[in-house]
């Protein structure tokens, strides 16, 4: 029987074969093997750390305690079914392994976006998958595997990867430094060019058309992936959503402020709580503070004219 480790290397090797064939059906294969590479090297590293006589305990979804002959009782894998990402990141968490999860989310998100919309098979997306793979394969090989990630992929593979990747990095540097040059109107907003992507083809190796002295909401975005061109406007919205998702996640599940707020002027969800700006029409909240109560105002409540929306209830309930 094969090991986690031969299906890891089975897995991306075959990926890397996939990318460089020329039939463009091979996209979605070389997508699907190369992230799923990557999850069973992690799963090995798990496989490893498992107690012996555990039935590898820590790659299980499930795990049964056991009570051994001298009485003392020790965790058991229970069934096949072996580890989702979310424990794969739990296990970890709680073993100290460490891995880029940035990267390692990035690469999930290219696997889970090919598998539903089929479209997205981009050229560009599977060059980016690999640079993220192949910085996450080099550092957890050597950091957790005590590999060497050349000798584990073998050579071809590894000189395939490298090549892709630094081509990729190379670029995507160039493109960041462009986009840097944008004058964007608040800390937040800058923030956000980073998770820009290109609306015809998901990549992120975009740039400004030319910088001007003033940045407007329709400043043309060229795509050097696919050669398509956009507004900042079609694109902004997802980014926003992509670079506050960690701090809108905690106010959702923990309470508090969420960082972004609807905005009453152009009626999106694109204003930066922090920056006090929305970055769609460029205007602020009229009203800040509830003029009665004292209590901040959300873009929801801007419509009762300087009243929260407990004091406008009292308001109109007076009347
Ligand atoms: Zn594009
Ligand atoms: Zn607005
Ligand atoms: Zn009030």
């Amino acid at each position: 029987m094969k090991t986690l480790l031969g299906n890891a290397i089975d897995s991306i090797q075959i990926g890397v074969e996939d990318h460089e064939s020329d039939d463009p059906r091979r996209v979605l294969s070389a997508v699907r093997n190369i992230s799923a590479g990557v999850l069973l090297l992690f799963k090995e590293r798990l496989r490893q750390l498992s107690p012996d006589g555990s039935d590898d305990v820590l790659i299980k979804q499930f795990i049964r305690p056991a009570r051994d002959k001298d009485d003392s009782i020790s965790f058991v894998g229970k069934g096949s079914k072996t580890v989702d990402v979310q424990q794969i990141k739990d296990r970890f968490k709680d073993l100290g392994i460490k891995t880029d999860w940035t990267r390692v989310e990035a690469i999930i998100k290219v696997r889970n976006d090919v598998e539903h919309y089929v479209s997205i098979e981009s050229e560009s997306r599977v060059k980016e998958l690999i640079a993220d793979t192949f910085a996450v394969v080099r550092d957890f090989v050597s950091d957790e595997l005590d590999l060497e990630a050349s000798e584990l992929l073998g050579e071809e593979t590894w000189l395939a990867m490298l090549q892709v990747s630094e081509v990729y990095e190379a670029h995507r540097k160039e493109c960041l430094a462009e986009l840097e040059q944008l004058k964007w109107w608040s800390p937040g907003m800058a923030r956000t060019a980073e998770y820009l992507r290109c609306v015809h083809c998901e990549s992120d190796l975009i740039k400004p058309q030319t910088v001007g002295k003033r940045l407007s909401i329709t400043q043309r975005i060229v795509c050097t992936a696919c050669g398509g061109a956009m507004d900042l406007i079609d694109i902004i919205q997802p980014a926003l959503d992509e670079c506050f998702y960690a701090d809108q996640y905690i106010s959702m599940s923990q309470g508090g402020n969420p960082p972004l707020d609807y905005c009453d002027e152009c009626s999106t969800v694109t204003y930066i709580v922090d920056d006090g700006i929305c970055i769609t029409c460029g205007s602020g909240h009229k009203h800040l503070k509830c003029i009665r109560c004292g209590q901040g105002l959300t873009g929801e409540e801007q419509q009762y004219r300087g009243l929260c929306s407990y004091c406008e209830h009292q308001a109109t309930k007076d009347k």
